[in-house]
């Protein structure tokens, strides 16, 4: 195909054993009957893109051995519906802004995950991920189910693609980590262990839109702890530094949030959290952690997980954002500079989150 026909696209893709994307004109897809296309607006960079990248992460473990578009955060606009939406979701029409959630929930939605409204468990269980085996959002367009294309309640001049797209993924994950997982109460003290791009979002949710008390936010490097103090959070510190902030504020931690998901990222959740308290793990950055049972036992403490969240509060996510409560700091760059982008992220070197322009 010519490199200029209007059929075919950019797309940067997963392909096995290649350490990075591989660049990739491929035909732009068309859309099954119960599916919307969607023109890319932004798409998001997450660290568990890295792991999608890198052989023998537990992410990689989880992705099909097949070529794939990368990317699972995204914003765009409805370019084209398939011949049932009209009438499946009257509420969708072309040109309507919409958030990309990358799921594809059961084909019926009725297995007991989606039944019960846990959509976000469907899509782990079925594998049926965009950006993780499905064609994701690192492209000009996308195909979605008609059902994970979320509408914007705003306008992309007062709530922009960049936003939007890490409102699906880097404001989603901690939205429901903290609320449907943890039950987060106004009284909490809450621990952010991390504060990139998961991170600072949920020390901004704790804060500005579930009204915690304290949010102790923790990071090795100096400038995310500064993102995390913009964000509102009432102390941020370093590793070394947590235990003796904590006892010199008097402090008692009711749930620590684990962003980072290492050994040592965890055992400081575990020491820092009071007893009877939450320690909560998000961050996939290592396959394994230990714990010590008796140790765990002598806190009387619950250990909890969760995987990304569901549509529905997708949608609670993008209104706390058009309602001003949440302003998620994003850079722009061109996706074709996504490589380089991956490398700043594997250094350390990407504040909050990067989102990438076709
Ligand atoms: P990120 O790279 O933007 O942020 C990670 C932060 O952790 C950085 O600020 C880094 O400086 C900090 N950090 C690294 N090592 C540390 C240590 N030892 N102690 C304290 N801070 C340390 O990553 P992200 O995009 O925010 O993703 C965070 C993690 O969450 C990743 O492992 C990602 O794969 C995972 N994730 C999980 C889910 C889920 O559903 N459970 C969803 C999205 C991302
Ligand atoms: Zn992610």
């Amino acid at each position: 195909m010519a490199e200029t026909d209007p059929k075919t696209m950019m797309a940067y893709r997963y392909v096995p054993n290649e350490l990075n994307p591989v660049a990739q004109r491929i035909p732009i897809p068309i859309p099954a009957a119960d599916e919307v296309l969607i023109k890319v607006l932004a798409a998001g960079v997450c660290h568990s893109d890295i792991g999608i990248l890198l052989p023998g992460d537990s992410i990689n473990g989880f992705v099909p051995r097949s070529t794939f578009t990368l990317g699972h955060e995204g914003a765009g606009t409805i370019a084209e519906l398939g011949s049932a939406v009209a009438s499946t979701h009257p509420n969708l029409k072309v040109g309507d802004y919409v958030a990309v959630w990358s799921g594809k929930p059961c084909a019926q939605h009725s297995c007991a995950a989606c039944a019960a409204g846990h959509d976000n468990l469907c899509v782990f269980t079925t594998g049926a991920i965009h950006g993780l085996g499905l064609d994701g959002t690192w492209a000009e367009y996308i195909v979605l189910h008609a059902g994970s294309a979320v509408r914007v309640p705003a306008s992309p001049a007062r709530v922009p693609p960049r936003v939007v797209c890490a409102a699906t993924d880097a404001v989603l994950t901690p939205y429901h980590a903290l609320k449907t997982c943890c039950g987060v109460r106004a009284r909490d003290t809450v621990l952010c262990m991390g504060l990139g791009g998961l991170g600072v979002n949920a020390v901004a949710l704790a804060k500005r839109v579930f009204g915690v008390a304290c949010v102790v936010g923790c990071d090795t490097r100096a400038s995310a702890q500064d993102d995390a103090r913009a964000a509102g959070a009432d102390y941020a510190v370093g590793p070394d530094a947590l235990l003796a902030l904590l006892a010199e504020k008097h402090l008692d931690v009711d749930i620590a949030i684990d962003f980072v998901g290492v050994q040592t990222t965890f055992d400081a959740c575990f020491a820092a959290v009071r007893p009877g308290g939450t320690a909560h793990i998000v961050g996939l950055g290592t396959d394994a952690v230990e714990y010590r049972t008796l140790k765990l036992m002598s806190k009387d403490l619950t250990l909890k997980t969760s995987f990304w969240g569901t549509r529905a509060e997708l949608a609670e996510v993008l209104q706390v954002v058009a309602d001003g409560l949440l302003e998620p700091k994003v850079t722009s760059r061109p996706m074709s500079q996504c490589v380089e982008v991956l490398d700043n992220l594997r250094a350390g070197k990407v504040q909050a989150r990067v989102a990438l322009v076709p």
